[in-house]
């Protein structure tokens, strides 16, 4: 057993359902004892201590022990295509996305894309990811077999269009049931590894795509409850014009998802930034959740999330870095720009607390991949995923730490000032990896 001795926070609570204070779990000298990996208990360090005199303890002496990040929307095949300003999404992919996309066709080139994107990945934290994959079969298995070596908790697909895209990223719907199936055979359910069943969006999946994609997530092994789906939806209004012309039998852009049964619990859409009302109540009642990207929806202008309008039909929401629209695999700075957008929004915003931000980062992507019962806080019986932000002396985060007046106070200056550069360490179920080692005494 390891007796993890930090400023511990996180928020095994939900601060959209009341008191945003009550969601949050905070010890300026906390403790976490890990056993082979799970979280055994959790407290103040002293009685921790008191209760285990004899197990080594590490000491996290700065900054904050948070539970790992969850990414719910990121593309694998875009890390070098991040920063591609001004330009609005359809112009975006064609000129930026996919044509680096396309390049994914040589499995070399996609090992190597494969590693930079997971070393970003933890570089930042994030321990857990709803990975939008890339079009070719090959990469799928490379992002994989290095994710499952890693030991990160990666939910991903194949990438499926048959229409409008570069020729090179279509497949016909036997193909995309084949190659689709083949690798949910090899990998899904494979250590932490599962498998999305991923039509790129509405514009680029012809009917009998997501019939195909329908008939996966149904023939899923161990049933439907085994697999999970995500795809994009209402990000820009050129895009959602485009899909209602496509499919002129659709009430809106999520009945083209719906009328093949791929809105449920286990859906997760990104964007929805011009949702319908309409929209948002079928996906309360189904338990489908919004995958929020704001620093992607904020450099292709695509618009300002209505956080309000999800959280009142019930809708959970979720974050995600969308790289390479967004800037950066980096939550916090995801939480960040996701407060700036409701303050924008004015009365039809919703304030955001530092509690909600961190819980947006964390437990509601777990709850959205549904791992809650596994990640997103520190909750005994949980796996020890972790990330633990130290700014570097000196810093103006350092400064702001030090005069924090309580945890809360410390969490709001973290999302305000923390980069990547204070990633100081990570650990994926209890095994540290990444930065330098910790001080450990016994
Ligand atoms: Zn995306």
């Amino acid at each position: 057993m390891t007796l993890f001795r930090a400023t511990v926070i996180d928020t095994p609570g939900d601060p959209f359902a009341g008191d945003p204070a009550d969601a949050l779990a905070a010890d300026g000298d906390g403790g976490v004892l890990v056993q082979d990996g799970i979280i055994a208990a959790r407290g103040p360090f002293g009685s921790l201590r008191a209760a285990n005199p004899h197990e080594p303890v590490t000491e996290l002496i700065g900054g904050l022990l948070l539970p790992g990040f969850v990414d719910t929307h990121v593309h694998f095949p875009q890390i070098r295509a991040i920063g591609g300003l001004g330009m609005p999404l359809l112009d975006w992919l064609e000129r930026c996305a996919l044509p680096e996309e396309s390049r994914l066709a040589d499995p070399a080139y996609a090992e190597v894309v494969a590693g930079e994107f997971l070393d970003g990945l933890l570089s930042c934290g994030t321990t857990t990811a709803l990975v939008f994959g890339s079009h070719f079969a090959p990469a799928m298995d490379v992002l994989f077999a290095d994710a499952q070596l890693r030991g990160l908790n990666v939910t991903a697909g194949l990438v499926l269009s048959d229409r409008i895209l570069r020729e090179d990223l279509l497949c016909t719907p036997e193909r995309a049931l084949a190659e689709s199936r083949d690798l949910i055979e090899r990998w899904h359910g494979k250590d932490r590894l599962r498998y999305a069943v991923t039509p790129r969006f509405s514009l680029s999946a012809s009917e009998e795509i997501l019939a195909v994609c329908m008939e996966l997530v149904q023939d899923a092994p161990g049933g439907r409850d085994d697999i999970w789906f995500t795809s994009h939806l209402n990000e820009n209004l050129a895009e959602v014009a485009a899909v209602a012309d496509l499919f002129p039998g659709s009430d809106h852009y999520l009945d083209t998802y719906h009328r093949h049964g791929l809105v449920t619990a286990r859906s997760v859409f990104a964007h929805n930034v011009h949702a319908s009302d309409k929209e948002l109540a079928m996906m309360g009642e189904a338990g489908a959740w919004a995958a929020h990207c704001p620093t992607s929806n904020s450099a292709l202008g695509s618009g300002l999330f209505p956080m309000r309008r999800h959280i009142e039909h019930g809708v959970g929401v979720a974050l995600g870095s969308d790289v390479g629209a967004g800037t950066g695999l980096f939550l916090p700075k995801e939480g960040l720009q996701a407060y700036f957008m409701q303050q924008l929004l004015g009365s039809d915003g919703l304030a955001l607390t530092p509690v909600h931000l961190l819980y947006l980062a964390t437990r509601a992507g777990a709850l959205a991949l549904g791992l809650s019962d596994r990640v997103g806080d520190f909750s005994p019986g949980k796996e020890f995923d972790a990330v633990w932000l130290r700014p570097t002396a000196g810093s103006t985060y350092a400064v702001n730490l030090d005069h924090a007046a309580d945890t809360t106070d410390a969490l709001a200056r973290t999302f305000a000032l923390a980069t990547p550069a204070d990633v100081t360490g990570v650990w994926l179920r209890g095994e540290r990896v990444a930065r330098e080692p910790a001080a450990t005494v016994v």
